[in-house]
């Protein structure tokens, strides 16, 4: 692998180092439930230690412990913290092609569950860190290492404890944790990668739908529940909710749609529903990319009845919808769009939220994006980066409830296997990544200290 700027034996020493600990970190089995994930807590602190740097590993309880370093640089400055969480989702092994807790290198890959989200960040973050302390520590300020435990399921949210009872150790200015970093090539060759510097709010509900119990065997012309439940999903998939650019970047519109009038209807409120749609017909990937950009998302995914035999009418049907709601919403808010979505269904129903966490986003005019920028167009020729909102959560939103000055974005980047090739990887099967990727990732989060911190 050639990085532009990097000395050959540096991308090499990087590259064997990042790959012999991913592959360590990957044998340690911390599918999430149980976690289990003081064991790599315990790792990563031998590995510093064999490497002359001391951390800490802290939280509750004790086998679900998360771990924490921190390096200071010659001269003061401010504090960067590189996160990334010690959990996995479980592996069923039988489906795999490679077992997923051997840590096998292959074809220029590294296997595992893991590889990818993101035992591959805590690799490249402590090879990165150590490099740093190695060199000097030329640097202003502070870097944390946070490996933090359960991210995955949330149970004990190793982020969440830490921000709550350690904002000492774990309090920043800046955080750079998993997600965005992909990147789309388009036409002319540029590379478009996004950057996450925000996250949607999840407000997920259920609709109790109300019916009166019989025997089946007798038609109903109202009252059976779980034709009721169909009327909703249906109110529910059909309804639009109120479009909103505030987090549509017009430059990722321009960098993804060429066609000039279409650009404009993406960008006009009252035309960009229609605008979506035929974006969808013309380029799939890139409808997928913005929709959820424009505003709440109601998915219905879970559908039961309270019926225990054909043949009786059941009392109740309950639907369950996956939301995400824009930064800046409230469950009032959502409350206020679901009425007005069933406000035509005719069955008797009730609304339950089952789990709401808010949105939150940074800002996009920081000397950090700046820094990210700069770090990206001088390693990868082509490049450009694109600020956006990303519709799944993060540890990053704990942080920004909980240190408002602190800028935190997500940005793991790769340069071999593009947004089409990893998307498939995530909790899937199989999940693998590029030994390239892997090193790039270690090699960036070096740079971007050398130059945020400058
Ligand atoms: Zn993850």
């Amino acid at each position: 692998m050639e990085v532009a700027g990097i000395a050959a034996e540096v991308v090499a020493r990087v590259e064997r180092e990042a790959t012999d600990l991913l592959t360590q970190l990957i044998r340690l089995d911390t599918s999430n439930p149980p976690g289990n994930e003081t064991i790599v807590a315990e790792a990563l602190d031998t590995w510093f230690r064999q490497h002359g740097l001391e951390g800490e590993i802290v939280g509750e309880p004790a086998e679900r412990r998360s771990f924490v370093l921190r390096l200071t640089g010659s001269r003061p400055g401010p504090r960067l913290a590189l996160m990334a969480h010690e959990d996995v989702v479980p592996a069923e092994a039988q489906n795999w092609t490679e077992p997923p807790f051997d840590g096998l290198v292959k074809d220029g890959y590294v296997w595992g569950r893991g590889a990818i989200d993101v035992k591959n960040l805590l690799a490249a973050f402590a090879v990165a860190v150590a490099r740093l302390a190695d060199d000097g520590r030329d640097f202003a300020g502070e870097v944390l290492f946070v490996a933090e435990a359960d991210e995955e399921d949330g149970a004990i949210g190793g982020a969440r404890w830490l921000c709550a009872n350690r904002p000492d150790l774990v309090s920043c200015d800046y955080l750079l944790n998993e997600g965005g970093g992909e990147f789309l090539t388009l036409d002319g060759g540029q590379r478009l990668y996004e950057l996450h510097v925000g996250e949607k709010g999840t407000a997920q509900f259920r609709v109790v739908v109300h019916g009166e119990a019989g025997h089946a065997s007798v038609p109903l012309a109202h009252g059976n529940a779980v034709v009721g439940a169909a009327d909703v999903i249906r109110a529910l998939h059909d309804y639009e909710p109120e479009i909103s650019l505030d987090a549509v970047p017009r430059e990722y519109v321009r960098l993804l749609v060429d066609d000039a009038g279409l650009r404009a209807r993406l960008l006009d409120a009252t035309a960009a529903r229609d605008g979506l749609a035929e974006l969808g017909e013309r380029d799939r990937l890139a409808a997928e990319l913005l929709a959820p950009l424009y505003g709440l998302t109601f998915s219905p995914t879970i559908v039961h009845s309270s019926g225990e035999a054909v043949n009786v009418y059941p009392q109740q049907a309950v639907v369950t919808v996956d939301c995400r709601m824009p930064v800046g919403w409230t469950e009032d808010r959502v409350r206020d769009e679901i009425e007005r979505a069933l406000a035509s269904v005719d069955a008797r129903w009730e609304l339950e939220f089952v789990g709401t966490v808010e949105g939150n986003a940074s800002p996009v005019d920081t000397p950090y994006l700046a820094a990210i920028s700069g770090v990206m167009q001088r390693l990868v020729p082509g490049a450009s980066v694109v600020p956006v909102h990303s519709v799944g959560f993060t540890d990053s939103n704990w942080f920004r409830a909980a240190f408002p000055g602190v800028v935190a974005y997500n940005f793991a980047p790769f340069v071999v296997d593009d947004s089409a090739a990893v998307a498939g990887l995530f909790h899937n099967v199989d999940e693998r990544i590029a030994v390239a990727d892997l090193t790039f990732q270690s090699l960036f989060a070096y740079e971007l200290v050398r130059e945020l911190l400058a």
